[in-house]
């Protein structure tokens, strides 16, 4: 049988499934008439700010934009790494955090999380303590588990410690689960997210921030004044004008995600991990990598992960439309399926 190619069923880089509503889209094309893309952007994007600070209960000045959320992690990493300090880091998660550590500051304590996904408190709490730790990250739903962290112990342990603790909710809209009240409470606790998920304006690079305002000051000291443009804020802030019609796409792809968990658990051999972000890690009874490269032939981009702590080479799926998900399901099912012995 030959492999069959479509390029469009790209389930790679946990982005949205959908466009931009057609109303948000209608708003932009009014917009672009009159835009004046000869004037430098607002360098407080203070209209998004605005919207932003309704959307997470939080005051302007305890927000801070970027250019995605991994412009803000370098900043961070910029400002509490430089030279000589490190992060803590719990694996498997986004790489970008040992990538900036290892670039700015003095690198990262790799730590593993349990076999069950969760951070390994009593190591953590033993990392926080050295001399050269400034930071520990903590990244919830994590990329590339989907887990969640408790949010009683993280509670207890940012209480407990003086160090600062990067919290990354870049995929909070398909969990619900939030700390960003504790922003008010802790002077440690930095917090990111971005628009590039739930918001599906990944092309655009918007993130955002939110900490308290000596941490945006320190943050503000090595930000590029001009580090988010205006037609990504203004379409930001459309979004966030219409935030009703996006919550009613990630109530779908939950409901997605739920069901493509459960098809995967169905197929013999293959090992999902429930997730509450909006893409599934999973193992295969055969090699990952064998999966990966003929999912890649038919078209079907995913996530091949190598040599995870704990798990091994390992695949990540993000959840896609319904006919995405069908067709990943269908082509791994055929995969997976042993080869029918052909009568000679
Ligand atoms: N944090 C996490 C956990 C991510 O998975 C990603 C993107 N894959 C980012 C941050 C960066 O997102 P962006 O720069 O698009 O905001």
């Amino acid at each position: 049988m030959t492999d069959k190619i479509d390029e469009n069923c790209k389930l790679d880089a946990n982005e949205s499934p959908f466009s931009l509503p057609q109303k948000v889209q209608n708003k932009i094309e009014r917009e672009i008439k009159d835009f004046e893309f000869n004037r430098y952007p607002d360098s407080n994007a203070t209209e998004l700010k605005k919207r932003l600070a309704k959307y997470t209960g939080l005051s302007s000045d305890k927000l801070l934009i970027g250019n995605g959320s991994d412009e803000l992690l370098l900043m961070i990493m910029t400002a509490f790494l430089a030279p000589d300090k490190k992060a803590v880091i719990s694996k498997p998660t986004f790489g970008m955090y040992e990538f900036y550590a290892d670039l700015i500051g003095n690198g990262s304590y790799n730590l593993s999380l349990k076999s069950d996904f969760s951070p390994n408190w009593q190591e953590i709490k033993k990392y926080a303590n050295k001399n050269d730790t400034s930071l520990i990250v903590f990244c919830s739903p994590n990329n590339p588990t989907g887990k969640d962290v408790d949010e009683e112990k993280l509670e207890e342990f940012i209480k407990n410690t003086d160090k600062y603790i990067l919290l990354d909710e870049a995929y909070y809209e398909f969990s619900g689960k939030t700390l960003i009240e504790l922003i008010n409470k802790y002077d440690n606790l930095i917090l990111t997210r971005t628009f590039s998920k739930a918001f599906a304006i990944a092309s655009l690079r918007i993130g955002y921030l939110a900490a308290n305002k000596k941490i945006i000051e320190k943050l503000e000291e090595v930000r590029s004044i001009y580090n988010s443009d205006s037609f990504s804020q203004k379409t930001a802030s459309l979004i966030l004008d219409d935030i009703n019609l996006f919550e009613k796409q990630w109530k779908l792809i939950r409901k997605n995600r739920d069901e493509l968990f459960g098809e995967l658990k169905d197929i013999k051999g293959v090992t999902p991990y429930s997730s509450k972000a909006n893409f599934i890690l999973f193992n295969t009874g055969i090699e990952e990598k064998s999966v990966y490269k003929r999912l890649k032939k038919r078209g079907i981009k995913i996530r091949f992960l190598k040599n995870l702590r704990i798990l091994g080479d390992s695949l990540r799926v993000t959840v896609g439309s319904k006919e995405e998900n069908s067709k990943f399901l269908s082509n791994l099912k055929e995969i997976l399926s042993p080869r029918k012995e052909v009568a000679k």
